[in-house]
């Protein structure tokens, strides 16, 4: 266990992260151990009947999972978490556990497209309302409102067009009108933007990502502030939500090291954003941390930092010139999720119904891994040469 006495609050995020939940371990080793768990003995007939052993049930808590939620619930500052099978589970979980047949729930036109698919599937077949809004709405989100809207749910930087939300004046209005606010922090590891400080009451996460940050495990993680969190933390139980030790465990593991990856990840995305916004076959770099770049004074105002995914809106390719640069690339995987130590490179193509994608260039988003950031350039360089040769 941790020797510091110091209150949490007055320390330094990146240490806060080194001793949080430290208190799980035995023995003097430094990691707690893995519980796999589903029955958990009771030694007495009347404990039984008391229900009140901290440990019950497998799906009501081990030890793995009480330290990881304990270590999230840090990294965010909130009042309390739980951890799910998956980033979309986290999601849905908290949509459940909040709406009703009849609810109004606002969403960002800049949702992960899954959580889109959830609310015009199975939330409007149980009756409830989804409503887009533009994500660079801010206080005139008002205009939406509803006696009915429950939810105001946020993502910021906005999945793939990476539009920063002005997520104080939307809390604002949200909380006069009695809604709670969701945020999905995932593109920020919950280490560089505070959900909390800013209004929001839930924060999601797909863990997935950068607290896991090896490509290894799917974790979701949901934190609360004292206001909801009875609430969430009823429905996250009836659903019958839970995860696997041993990727709780990676979770975790992974959390120790988030301040280092982060700051490596944004230093080489931003040097290979500046560059990529001097290259002929860019339009414009969608990355809110770059100087001038579209959302980088409200990223400026809100975040600490920024991670390693950003956007690249390229003049319009052909597909078989996109199939070159993409096929070519050697650093770069192509393939969904991001976070791990390793450099991606997806086209996409925006989904949108509250303002319609104006733009005609090819888009492209990169994750910058952890390779040295000029050999990550010299692979889209000689990208660049393909795809010219290509057109
Ligand atoms: C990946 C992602 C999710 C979903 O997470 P999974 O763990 O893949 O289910 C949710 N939100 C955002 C912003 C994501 O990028």
């Amino acid at each position: 266990m941790a020797k510091s006495k110091s209150d949490p609050k007055t320390l330094k995020p990146a240490t806060r992260l080194i001793s949080a939940a430290r208190d799980f371990s035995e023995h003097g080793i430094v990691s707690p151990a893995v519980y796999h768990a589903s029955t958990i003995l009771y030694p007495t007939y009347q404990e039984l009947k008391d229900r009140k052993q901290t440990y019950q049930y497998g799906r009501r808590g081990t030890p793995t999972s009480r330290s990881v939620e304990a270590a999230i619930a840090t990294l965010e500052n909130g009042f309390a978490s739980k951890v799910a099978s998956s980033g979309l589970a986290a999601i849905t979980t908290t949509l459940l556990s909040f709406l009703k047949p009849g609810d109004h729930l606002l969403m960002t036109d800049a949702v992960y497209a899954p959580v889109r698919s959830f609310c015009d599937g199975l939330l409007k077949n149980w009756g409830v309302v989804t409503e887009y809004y533009d994500p660079l709405l801010g206080g005139a989100i008002s205009a939406f409102m509803r006696p009915s809207t429950r939810i105001v749910y946020c993502e910021s930087p906005g999945s793939q067009t990476m539009e920063v939300q002005d997520i104080p004046a939307i809390a604002e209005v949200a909380h006069k009108a009695g809604a709670t606010v969701v945020v999905d922090n995932t593109w920020s590891g919950g280490h560089y933007f505070n959900v909390f400080a800013h209004g929001g009451d839930i924060s999601v996460h797909a863990a997935t990502k950068y607290i896991v940050g090896h490509s290894d495990a799917m974790m979701g993680a949901v934190t609360c502030n004292e206001a909801t969190w009875p609430r969430f933390k009823d429905g996250y139980e009836t659903l019958g939500q839970f995860a696997g030790p041993d990727d709780m465990y990676l979770t975790l593991r992974g959390l120790r090291t988030i301040d280092v990856r982060l700051e490596r990840h944004m230093r080489s995305a931003l040097k290979i954003a500046e560059w990529l916004r001097g290259q002929p076959e860019v339009e414009e770099v969608l990355y809110p941390a770059l100087p001038g770049a579209a959302g980088h004074e409200l990223w400026r105002r809100d975040f600490t930092g920024s991670s390693g995914l950003f956007s690249v809106v390229l003049r319009p390719q052909s597909e078989a010139a996109l199939g070159a640069f993409l096929d070519g690339l050697e650093l770069f995987g192509m393939g969904y999720s991001w976070g791990g130590f390793e450099s991606l490179c997806v086209p996409f193509k925006p989904v949108r119904s509250a303002r319609p994608w104006s733009r005609q260039g090819t888009c492209l988003r990169f994750h910058i891994g952890l390779e040295d950031p000029d050999d990550l350039m010299a692979d889209i360089k000689a990208g660049f040469e393909r795809l010219k040769i290509a057109s």
